[in-house]
């Protein structure tokens, strides 16, 4: 199939051809008649998969044909998880609609209102949004739902992780009950469809990224190492393998941090994006990654959600994540629109349970190397399956040597937590504890009603992190799930 048979706009066409697309992805064709029909879409598709134009281009023609979005009105309303990821679809909004006469806007927390504010008197016929924050806007009344044509959720999976529920349930009552429902999400979880139940009517179904498969085009690899020489290690890979571009992953946010200035100390150019970063601060270090000032962009798993860079070479896993589904979603940025792409974990003694998680769910075993001069003392046990026991070779085509007793005389099996710098699973414990009962974990945050906080800070955490945009936090109890926020 090809674009022009999808029959869009003419000006939308345009716009297509002028980004250099030519066929639509699996996603777009199966999405974009149903959506240009004015019908309801539940689609399973991660990041990558396209998903962005495949609503937004069917959304951009249907709206094109209508009256436009007067003062404060909002005619297509998309809500996302976090400020990076609406702000990339605000983008592809733009780009896609530059040859049409139409208005959009994006808001999110963590900046100022009173310039959305000023925007939103236009009206917008697409407005991109995070929850929090639209919530904000329509109770200070600078948005009106009076025309809201259609609804998109993307990334429905990540608003509930995020603990966006009582939100989304707010911003659906005061919406207009006759309007077109989309919603994206990785999965299809039983929560998912517990909340599709009360939103989208007699959806079409699309389903083009089967739960817990990794793309085929991604090589995937582990270095087993000890847990205080990865930062060493990292180093060691970046120069060798002349790494350019390499997106690095790091479970918490101190640990991104702490990251970059180990990198930065051995003269390698890096940047650290994550939920305690202001908004200007990720804009800045997302530009200067994607053109090529700056050489590694250190992510927490959620800021790194909206991070959209064609082709990415290189994905590093600097850490497994808890859940193992972050590890499909991390190296999801690689591998894009059928470019080969390399995923490599760094992976410490301490983290087999979180390496056997993973590949159970990816039901496969992931490739060993061991670098040499970074060989573990503390041995990586085996992760079972049929690949188990062979599956580890060295560089050097050296077989593996035995687990070296010099720091404990363990054997080192099961002593990764004492391993090296002394921050095993157990250290870690107030950095992982730092993030999921934090209300920056929502990517934004209100402005309102939120001057106590001690309600969604039930884990103790510190609440200093994001008050660049001089906003305040709205308290809310929510599931603590993960190990890191953004
Ligand atoms: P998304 O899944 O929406 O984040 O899109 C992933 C990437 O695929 C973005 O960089 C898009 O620019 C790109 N893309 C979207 N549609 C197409 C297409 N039909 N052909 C090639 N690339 C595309």
């Amino acid at each position: 199939m090809l674009f022009e048979d999808l029959g869009l706009a003419p000006e939308l066409a345009r716009a297509v051809a002028e980004q250099g697309y030519t066929q639509p992805t699996p996603i777009q064709s199966q999405a974009i008649p149903v959506v240009m029909r004015g019908g309801d879409v539940m689609a399973a598709a991660q990041t990558g998969t396209g998903k962005t134009a495949g609503f937004t281009l069917p959304l951009l023609h249907r709206l094109s044909a209508g009256e436009r979005a007067r003062s404060n009105q909002v005619r297509a309303l998309v809500l996302t998880p976090t400020r990076e990821l609406a702000a990339q679809v605000f983008d592809n909004v733009q780009s896609y609609s530059q040859h049409l006469p139409m208005r959009h806007s994006v808001v999110f927390g963590g900046v100022k209102i009173n310039p959305q504010m000023m925007r939103l008197r236009g009206g917008a016929d697409i407005l991109v949004a995070t929850p929090g924050r639209l919530l904000d806007l329509f109770n200070q009344r600078a948005i009106k739902f009076d025309r809201l044509e259609a609804l998109v959720l993307d990334e429905a999976d990540r608003m509930l992780d995020m603990g966006f529920i009582h939100d989304i349930k707010k911003i659906l009552r005061i919406l207009p009950a006759k309007r077109q429902n989309l919603l994206f999400s990785a999965t299809f979880s039983p929560e998912i469809r517990a909340l599709a139940k009360g939103l989208v009517n007699d959806p079409v179904e699309i389903d083009v990224s089967p739960r817990n498969t990794t793309t085929e085009t991604v090589r995937q690899k582990l270095h087993p190492v000890d847990k205080a020489r990865k930062p060493a290690l990292l180093s060691h890979l970046i120069r060798e393998n002349n790494w350019h571009q390499a997106l690095v992953f790091s479970r918490t946010k101190h640990g991104a941090n702490r990251l970059v200035k180990q990198l930065e100390s051995g003269k390698i150019s890096a940047a650290a994006i994550h939920g305690n970063k202001s908004q200007n601060a990720r804009t800045k270090a997302l530009a200067d990654f994607k053109s090529g000032k700056v050489q590694i962009l250190v992510a927490t798993d959620i800021a790194a959600r909206g991070i959209d860079i064609d082709q990415l070479p290189q994905v590093v896993n600097f850490d497994l994540p808890n859940v193992p589904e972050d590890y499909v979603h991390r190296i999801g940025r690689t591998g894009r629109a059928g470019a080969r792409g390399q995923a490599v974990s760094l992976v410490s003694a301490d983290e087999i349970k979180q390496l056997r998680d993973i590949e159970k769910l990816i039901n496969k075993q992931i490739e060993r190397e061991e670098i040499e001069g970074f060989e573990p003392d503390h041995q990586l046990p085996e992760s079972g399956g049929k690949a188990g026991r062979g599956a580890q070779v060295r560089r050097d085509g050296a077989p593996r040597k035995k687990p070296s007793s010099r720091r404990n005389g363990s054997g080192g099996n099961n002593a990764g937590n004492r391993s090296g710098s002394g921050e095993g699973r157990q250290g870690n414990r107030s950095e992982r504890s730092e993030g999921r009962g934090n209300q920056q974990a929502r990517g934004e945050r209100s402005d309102k009603n939120t001057r106590s906080s001690s309600n969604g800070n039930r884990n103790g955490n510190r609440q200093d992190g994001n008050r660049a945009g001089g906003s305040e936090q709205r308290s809310r109890p929510r599931r603590p799930r993960r190990s890191e926020t953004a």
